[in-house]
């Protein structure tokens, strides 16, 4: 007896039956992505299951989204909770998870105060440095970080600086943000007051910083352009040229913050405090939740009405985030990503064909000799491991940072026999 038809497989049906164009016959999504290799229906903690019950260990965990793995036990008990208690009610109210979770991400993106080793329990209880937006996405907390720089700059100072081969979101303003000038052409005349200057340039920033503008953003590792680590150097210098000329300098840590690079915040490794943090990705395990972090005195520049969301910081997502970085605390995920970054580093720099690994803790990459990312991972699904391609020659891994030492051991095997097949293939 065949499966029975998926819901996608029913709408694909009907679309036919309907007399659907081509392309809407094939899939009833926009065709945004390409084709995908697999459907998968179950995770977890570092697995994957698709439709025939085949295995996959995940190593890309959606995109550095589920650092704790799939279906993690307290995020899940979490979700039930809240959902049998209540889902949302929009801002016009107040709710019980959002204000804690906003407390606990300004703890650890680490304050005088905080960093003198105040305990939960302690009194007095710290003043917060900053506030947070919560929203729903990278991008969301990447466009409040800019409303908020042109909130500070004031008219006539509004340009934020971005670098070239970064990533910053797909929205009409995160996309300009975006350092990829091919990305940019069908969509113009895209959002004005985005400018670009070459990565790890200190000279080329510089020279890109007119009184128009009113911020610097940048990542601390450029994830989607090819897993680019930022220099100590470069984003010192970076802190310095914004505090001579009172421009804001905002990180985007989407991709790299809450624990994945081995510390909570990529920017800790590099001697520098930012005045704006945006995050996501891990933030939700899973569920939708972004965060803007600002700086008090540049979050003050908020006036109610500003910027606002309808879904953003709602009881749902929170409660998630609440359970995502008690269990993240509790394990010490910075630590833990630190020595498995370690071990899978190693174990990749050791595979027959990969000429160099890059990265930082759990986000890294592996430079292949001569052979193309996208047949090595399509190989690499054949043996039961999910990675992407971040460049044409490079492989991104980004696993849940609660990996075990088995586990890397058997990634790094199927790995190195992933490559050994797309080169027999190449051959
Ligand atoms: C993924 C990512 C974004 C966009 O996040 P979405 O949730 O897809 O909008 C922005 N910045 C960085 C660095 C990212 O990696």
């Amino acid at each position: 007896m065949s499966a029975p038809p998926t819901g996608i497989e029913l709408a694909a049906a009907h679309a036919e039956a309907m007399g659907a164009p081509a392309p809407l016959r094939r899939c009833p999504l926009m065709p945004t992505y390409a084709a995908p290799a697999l459907q998968l229906v179950r995770g977890e903690g570092a697995w994957l299951w698709d439709r025939d019950g085949h295995e996959y260990l995940d190593l890309l965990s959606g995109l550095a989204v589920t650092s704790l793995g799939h279906a993690h036990p307290a995020v899940a008990a979490a979700l039930d909770e809240q959902a049998r208690t209540l889902l949302h009610v929009s801002n016009l109210f107040g709710t019980e998870h959002a204000p804690v979770v906003a407390r606990t991400l300004d703890r650890l993106l680490g304050t005088p105060a905080w960093a003198d080793g105040w305990q939960p329990g302690d009194a007095p209880v710290p003043e917060m440095r900053g506030q947070v937006f919560f929203c729903n996405s990278g991008a969301e907390a990447n466009e409040c970080a800019i409303k908020l720089a042109r909130r500070f700059g004031g008219r006539g100072r509004h340009v934020v600086v971005s670098a070239l081969g970064s990533f910053h979101g797909r929205t009409l303003a995160t996309l300009h943000a975006t350092g990829q000038p091919a990305k940019h052409e069908v969509f113009q005349p895209l959002p004005e007051g985005f400018r670009h200057v070459a990565w790890a340039d200190l000279d080329a920033l510089e020279a890109a910083l007119d009184p128009t503008v009113a911020a610097v953003l940048l990542e601390p590792v450029q994830g989607e352009g090819g897993v680019n680590p930022a220099s100590r150097g470069y984003f010192e210098g970076v802190r310095r040229l914004c505090d001579e000329r009172g421009i804001l300098f905002m990180v985007d840590e989407v991709q790299t913050g809450l624990g994945r690079t081995g510390r909570w915040f990529a920017f800790q490794h590099l001697g520098v405090v930012p005045d704006v943090v945006t995050m996501a990705k891990a933030l939700g395990n899973g569920v939708p939740i972004g965060a803007c972090w600002a700086r008090a005195e540049v979050a003050a520049v908020f006036q109610p009405g500003d910027h606002a969301t309808t879904y953003g910081g709602q009881p749902l997502a929170t409660a998630a985030a609440r359970a995502v970085l008690g269990v993240m605390e509790a394990e010490d995920v910075p630590t833990l990503a630190e020595r498995a970054g370690e071990r899978l580093a190693a174990g990749l720099a050791g595979i027959d064909g990969v000429s160099a690994v890059r990265g930082l803790g759990l986000l890294l990459a592996a430079e292949l000799d001569g052979l193309d990312a996208r047949a090595v991972v399509a190989a690499a699904v054949r043996r039961g491991a999910i990675l992407n391609a971040v460049t044409p020659s490079a492989l991104r891994l980004a696993p849940s940072l609660l990996i075990s030492d088995e586990e890397i051991d058997a990634g790094v095997e199927r790995i190195a026999a992933a490559v050994a097949d797309a080169r027999r293939s190449a051959a």
